[in-house]
């Protein structure tokens, strides 16, 4: 993770605060155990999409760790929000009027970043709104502080729709001149996410929102193919996995030659065969469609998964592995000596993306931080 960071922080230069997105549970990472991590590697910005996320991060996070909301906060929560100090994205009018009212009634300031839309369609204030919203923040100095303006680029990972991010970098640099002209100063200007800082040097401005590569993902083949290019290498691997996946044996067992292994026919033996039984299946993040297909590492092998994914169990063929036994580790994502199982090799079967994969992974899986 450390490594991740410092990669992170070599490419965007020593000045814009990298603000580490910690979502769906810090990608599936656990925000418990990562977020004090990320702090010892250097970071004390956090993205979440939700003030429930921001309820999690601040419970573990230190005291002087900013926490950003750039998603869904209900008015319920603001006063909440506002009395901590978190900041938070602001899309519409309305949000703006009621943490106005809220932070005027409390007398502590909202730390407001303006999201304007610039071409993505999600979320992101109008041009039409923008002069109301800007009027609203000069008009309450008092209780409006203008932390941040902000955008979101859509698919900047992918070289294909490059035409879409350079209207959306046109669209922003217009808006913000609105901004200066109105005579409003944001304290920072920020647009860039993993793939945009680790490959489009002009997205970087004073603050960096890096989820997927700070977990050791590339966004995409195309953001890789980019670093090789501008680093002139024909292969590297500064970003490392932070994450290993491990259960153990639960069971073992012989079987016949012809035996069905599992629900229904979906496997047959073909020979005698010794199995083993793993205590966790689809409920716990595995994928079902992993099912005769997926691989786990035991004792330093792979071991080929036999029949259905089921909701708690499926079960390997550790045919080739005597030595194995009940209460074996079993990696189902990591390194055991010189074997790997990244995330990829889901993904490949799955259709699912790397970050799908990762964030869907339980909060009841117990996860420990290790050296
Ligand atoms: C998820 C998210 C990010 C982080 O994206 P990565 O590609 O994982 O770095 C940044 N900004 C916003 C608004 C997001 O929703």
């Amino acid at each position: 993770m450390k490594q991740n960071t410092n990669f992170i922080r070599k490419k965007i230069g020593d000045k814009a605060i990298i603000s580490s997105v910690v979502k769906a549970n810090a990608f599936g990472h656990g925000i418990e155990t990562f977020v004090p991590m990320a702090e010892k590697a250097g970071i004390h910005h956090f993205s979440v999409a939700s003030s429930f996320e921001a309820r999690e991060v601040s419970q573990v996070c230190s005291a002087d760790s900013t926490i950003m909301i750039m998603g869904i906060l209900y008015d319920e929560d603001l006063e909440w929000v506002i009395k901590h100090k978190i900041e938070f994205f602001v899309f519409d009018i309305p949000r703006l009027k009621k943490a106005r009212e809220i932070a005027e009634k409390l007398g502590i300031k909202a730390r407001i970043h303006l999201e304007v839309e610039t071409g993505g369609n999600r979320t992101g204030l109008e041009r039409s709104s923008l002069k109301d919203a800007l009027t609203l923040l000069k008009n309450n100095r008092k209780h409006l502080q203008f932390e941040g303006f902000c955008t979101h680029y859509a698919g900047i990972e992918s070289l294909s729709n490059q035409f879409r991010i350079v209207q959306q970098q046109q669209t922003f640099n217009e808006l913000a001149k609105v901004v200066e002209k109105a005579g409003l100063t944001p304290k920072l200007y920020h647009t860039a996410c993993s793939a945009a800082a680790l490959a489009f040097p002009d997205t970087v401005m004073d603050l960096v929102r890096i989820g997927t590569a700070q977990y050791g993902m590339w966004p995409s083949p195309d953001i890789y193919n980019l670093h090789l290019q501008q680093t002139g290498k024909s292969k590297d691997a500064p970003l490392k996995r932070v994450l290993t996946w491990k259960t153990n044996i639960m069971h073992t067992k012989e079987v016949e030659k012809g035996d069905y292994v599992g629900y229904g026919t979906n496997y047959q033996s073909k020979t005698k065969m010794r199995i083993a039984v793993l205590p966790l299946g689809y409920s716990n993040g595995y994928p079902r469609a992993l099912s005769n297909k997926g691989v786990v590492l035991i004792r330093g092998k792979k071991a080929p998964v036999v029949g259905l994914i089921n909701m708690n169990v499926f079960m390997v063929d550790i045919s080739h592995i005597p030595e194995a036994n009940v209460g074996d580790e079993v990696v189902l994502i990591g390194r055991m000596m010189k074997q790997v199982i990244g995330i990829r090799s889901f993904t490949e079967v799955t259709n699912a993306i790397n970050n799908e994969l990762v964030s869907r992974l339980p909060a009841a899986i117990p996860r420990y931080a290790v050296k």
